[in-house]
C-alpha cells in the first residue's frame, strides 16, 4: 500500500493507496503522528507512493467497497506455445485499447514440462467482475487463437490469488527461495521486444538450468479507477500505465548466481526498455530491484523528488528508513 499497490479491482476503485484515509505512523524521533487530508497533509502525500521512507505505519483505516452481490467473477486462461507469442500480444495490444475497467489481464512466462517439455509457455489470464458470458465477447480474439489448453468458469473473488499464481503455495511466495524483480511500466508491448525477451529467457534456461523455476510476468491492468484520482495529489508517479513486465528470476539461495542473475533480469528488462523507444525506465517502486533511478521509481518531473526530498529531511532527517529505494 504504501508504494502504490496495484490490485484486481484498481480499474474500478484505483490504487490500494488510493484507498487510504488515514495512518498512524511512528517517525524516526520516536515522534507519533496521523497523517489524513487534514493532518500532516505533506506526508499523507508522501506515504501513498513512497510511505517506506518515511516512519512506521501501525495502524491505517482504509475505504472499502461491497462486492457485487453475486461475487461472480469470469476467469479465463489460456495457455499458449512460445510460437504463439507474436498473434497473442498482437491481439492483446488490440484489446487494450478498449480494456474495460473490470478487467485485469495476468500473465506468465514460464516453463511447464507437462505442457511443452523443451520451451517456455505463455500463460495468458483474463480476470472479469462480472458473468463468464460477457467476459466471453472481451476475450473473443484470445479464444480465436489455438491454445494448448483454456480453461473457463465463473469463480468469487476469493479464488483468484490461487488462480493466479499469487497463492501461499505457489513459486511466487516461496519461503527460502531467492526472488529478484526488475519491472518496467510500459504504454503497451512491443511484440518484437517480447520475441527477444522470450528468447534469451529460453536460452538462459537452457544454459543455467538453476534458474529453471524463474518466470516473465506481464501483469495489464486497467486504469479507468487510478487515473480518476489526480496525478499530483500523491507520491504513486505512474497512474496512466496499463502494463507491467518483470523477469522475476527465482534461485535457490547461492551467492556464486546472484551476479548472473542480475545480469539476466537486467538484460531481459533493457530488451523491453529498448523496444519502447523511450530511455525512461518507468518502474514500480514496490518490484524494485535497487538499481533503478530515483525518477524510475518516483516519477521524472522534476517537482516530485524535490518534494519528497524536502519531506524526507523534514520527516526523517537522521535517515532512518532509507533501507529500501531510499529517497536521498
Ligand atoms: C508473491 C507476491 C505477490 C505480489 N503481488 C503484488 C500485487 O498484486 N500488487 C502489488 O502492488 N504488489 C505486489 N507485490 C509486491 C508487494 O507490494 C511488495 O513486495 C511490498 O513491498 C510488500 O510489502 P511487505 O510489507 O510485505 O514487505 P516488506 O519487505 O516487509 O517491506 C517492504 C518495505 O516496506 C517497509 N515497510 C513494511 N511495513 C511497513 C510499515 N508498517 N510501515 C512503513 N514501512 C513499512 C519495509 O521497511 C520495506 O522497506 C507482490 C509481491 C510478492 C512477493
Amino acid at each position: 500500500m504504501l508504494g502504490g499497490g496495484h490490485g484486481f479491482l484498481q480499474g474500478q476503485y484505483g490504487l490500494l493507496a488510493d484507498q487510504l484515509i488515514n495512518a498512524r505512523i511512528i517517525l524516526g524521533n520516536g515522534t507519533i503522528v496521523t497523517a489524513s487530508k487534514t493532518s500532516h497533509a505533506d506526508l499523507f502525500w508522501a506515504i501513498r507512493g513512497a510511505g517506506h521512507n518515511f516512519g512506521i505505519v501501525t495502524e491505517y483505516t482504509l475505504r472499502v467497497y461491497d462486492a457485487q452481490s453475486d461475487d461472480t467473477w469470469a476467469f479465463q486462461q489460456f495457455i499458449f506455445a512460445g510460437k504463439q507469442l507474436d498473434q497473442l500480444y498482437t491481439a492483446v495490444n488490440t484489446m487494450k485499447k478498449s480494456q474495460p475497467a473490470q478487467v485485469v489481464e495476468w500473465g506468465f512466462i514460464t516453463r511447464m514440462p507437462v505442457l511443452d517439455p523443451v520451451n517456455p509457455v505463455i500463460i495468458y489470464t483474463i480476470l472479469y467482475d462480472g458473468p463468464l458470458s460477457v467476459a466471453k465477447k472481451y476475450s473473443a480474439p484470445i479464444r480465436n487463437l489455438s491454445a494448448l489448453q483454456t480453461d473457463s468458469r465463473e469463480v468469487p473473488y476469493l479464488a483468484l490469488p490461487g488462480l493466479t499464481g499469487n497463492g501461499g503455495n505457489d513459486i511466487a511466495c516461496q519461503k527460502g527461495a531467492t526472488l529478484l524483480r526488475f519491472p518496467i511500466y510500459l504504454e503497451s508491448v512491443n511484440v518484437t521486444a517480447l520475441q527477444q525477451v522470450y528468447d534469451a529467457f529460453d536460452q538462459m534456461m537452457v544454459q543455467q538450468p538453476a534458474f529453471n523455476n524463474s518466470f516473465f510476468l506481464v501483469e495489464g491492468y486497467s486504469v479507468q479507477g487510478v487515473q480518476k484520482v489526480p496525478a499530483d495529489s500523491t507520491a504513486f508517479p505512474h497512474r496512466g500505465v496499463h502494463m507491467l513486465l518483470t523477469p522475476v528470476m527465482v534461485y535457490l539461495p547461492d551467492a556464486k548466481l546472484d551476479v548472473a542473475a542480475v545480469k539476466h533480469g537486467q538484460h531481459l528488462r533493457e530488451l523491453l526498455l529498448q523496444g519502447s523507444g523511450s530511455t525512461e525506465l518507468k518502474a514500480y517502486v514496490n518490484y524494485a530491484h535497487g538499481d533503478e533511478s530515483l525518477g524510475s521509481m518516483y516519477g521524472f518531473e522534476p517537482w516530485r523528488l524535490d518534494r519528497l526530498r524536502k519531506l524526507k529531511k523534514l520527516y526523517d532527517p537522521e535517515e532512518k528508513f532509507s533501507f529500501y529505494a531510499p529517497i536521498h
